[in-house]
C-alpha cells in the first residue's frame, strides 16, 4: 500500500512527502496556490508558490512583502523527492492545476477550472494522472452552460436594446475573472463600457500581462455624461447592488451573470431584470469530460455537489471519494457580496517578491534546504511532461 500524495489536514490539502499544502485555509509554512480568489489564496503563509501571473494579484491582496516564488506553466520544481508543476486550469488569470509526482505516481489537484477558452487566460489542459482531485462547484446534471457565442449574443442584444431605449445596462458580475471575461466577449462598438472601482484595478492587471481588453471608463470620467451613460454597459460587483453608486445612472436595466442563473429561484432572489448563465467553473458535462481526460482511476471531490459527484463517478467504475475542504465563497456561495478580491488600490507592479522556493539548484530534492530563509525547500527546476491537448 503506497502512501497518498495528498491528504486532508486541518490546515488544508497536504502533501506529506513534500511537507507543503495546496490552497491551505489556515496559515502554514509552504503553500502552493492554485489561483488568487480569496478562498484559495489566504494570508499568513510563510512561503507561497504560484503561477507567475498571480504575482501582482497576490501582492495586492496579501501584501507586497509576502515571500512568493512563481513558476511558468509546465515548469517543474523538485522538492523532497516530489516534483511539483503547474498546468493551466482555464478558470481565471494565472489559475493552475497542481501536478505532483513522486516515485512514479502522479496526483493532480485541480483548484477551480473550466474548459471553455474565454481568451483571458490559458485554456484548461488535462494532465494524465493516477489520482485527480476535482472541484465540483456545479457538479449537478442541471448545470449546462450555453456556448460562449450564444451567451455573448444574448448579452449584446440586451445591451443594444437598452441603449436604443436610452437606458444604461448594469451587469453585476464578480470583479476578478468574470468581469474581464465579459469585457473580452462583448461587442464594444455598441457603446461605452463603465467599470466600477472594484473592477478597474483588476482590468489593469490583465492588461499589464497582455490580455487585450476594450477601453473602459470610470463613471467619474468627464466623457461619461448623461447621454453617454444612457448607452453604457456597466460592470459592477454584486456588492454594488442597492448602493447609491447606481443612482447616477438614472433609469437602467440590470442583470446578473452567474452559473446560478441556471436556476429560476436564484434568478428571482437576485431581483434583477435578466440573468445570464455564465460561470468560470466547469458545468456537469465538462467536469466529467475533464475527469475522463485525466485517465485517473481514483478521484477525490472537493467543494460543491460532492455527494452526487462521488456517487455518479462510482457508478462509472471509478474509485471516488469526498474531500471536505473550506473552499467556496466566490461564485460557490450565492451571497450578496461575491467580490472575490477587495482592491485597496494598485501597488508598484515591479515588485516580484523574494524567491522562497529558490530555483536552479542541481540537487534532486531528497535533502534539507540549503537556503536558511526558506523552510526546507530544496528545488530543482526542469521541464515537466507536456500534457495532452483536450479532445474537443
Ligand atoms: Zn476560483
Ligand atoms: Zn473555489
Amino acid at each position: 500500500m503506497t502512501l497518498p500524495l495528498i491528504v486532508i489536514r486541518p490546515e488544508g490539502l497536504y502533501c506529506p512527502q513534500g511537507e507543503f499544502f495546496i490552497d491551505p485555509w489556515r496559515p502554514v509554512d509552504r503553500a502552493v496556490i492554485t489561483h488568487a480568489h480569496s478562498d484559495h489564496a489566504r494570508p499568513g503563509n510563510a512561503h507561497y508558490l504560484a503561477h507567475r501571473d498571480n504575482a501582482e494579484l497576490l501582492h495586492i491582496r496579501l501584501g507586497a512583502d509576502i515571500s512568493l516564488q512563481t513558476l511558468e506553466y509546465g515548469e517543474a520544481l523538485e522538492h523532497r523527492g516530489v516534483r511539483i508543476s503547474l498546468h493551466p486550469a482555464g478558470h481565471v488569470l494565472g489559475s493552475a492545476q497542481v501536478r505532483l509526482e513522486c516515485k512514479g505516481r502522479v496526483w493532480v489537484a485541480s483548484g477551480d477550472y473550466k474548459l471553455a477558452d474565454d481568451g483571458t487566460c490559458r485554456p484548461f489542459e488535462p494532465v494524465r494522472c493516477d489520482t485527480f482531485i476535482t472541484e465540483s462547484t456545479f457538479g449537478l446534471p442541471v448545470y449546462r452552460w450555453p456556448h460562449q457565442a450564444d451567451l455573448f449574443a444574448d448579452i449584446n442584444n440586451w445591451w443594444q436594446r437598452n441603449a436604443a431605449s436610452g437606458r444604461a445596462s448594469i451587469l453585476f458580475c464578480y470583479a476578478f475573472g468574470k468581469a474581464q471575461r465579459i469585457l473580452r466577449g462583448v461587442d464594444s462598438t455598441i457603446g461605452p463600457i463603465v467599470c466600477h472601482g472594484a473592477v478597474e484595478p483588476l482590468n489593469a492587471v490583465y492588461r499589464a500581462i497582455g490580455v487585450p481588453l476594450p477601453a473602459t471608463f470610470r463613471v467619474t470620467d468627464e466623457a461619461m455624461n448623461k447621454s453617454a451613460l444612457s448607452q453604457a454597459l456597466v460592470l459592477a460587483p454584486p456588492s454594488a447592488a442597492g448602493t447609491p453608486w447606481l443612482r447616477r445612472f438614472g433609469d437602467y436595466s440590470d442583470a446578473f451573470a452567474s452559473g446560478w442563473m441556471q436556476l429560476r429561484g436564484a434568478r428571482r432572489r437576485r431581483g434583477v431584470d435578466r440573468g445570464f448563465v455564465m460561470s468560470d467553473h466547469a458545468d456537469w458535462p465538462a467536469l466529467h469530460r475533464a475527469i475522463g481526460c485525466t485517465q485517473a482511476g481514483q478521484v477525490f471531490v472537493t467543494h460543491g455537489s460532492i455527494a452526487i459527484m462521488v456517487r455518479y463517478l462510482r457508478e462509472q467504475g471509478l474509485d471516488a471519494q469526498a474531500f471536505a475542504t473550506e473552499y467556496g465563497g466566490e461564485e460557490e456561495a450565492d451571497s450578496a457580496d461575491g467580490e472575490a478580491i477587495p482592491m485597496p488600490g494598485m501597488r508598484d507592479s515591479n515588485h516580484t517578491g523574494d524567491a522562497a522556493f529558490s530555483v536552479g539548484s542541481d540537487r534532486d530534492g531528497a535533502g534539507e534546504s540549503d537556503n536558511p530563509g526558506a523552510s526546507g525547500f530544496s528545488p530543482t527546476l526542469s521541464a515537466a511532461r507536456r500534457p495532452r491537448p483536450l479532445e474537443s
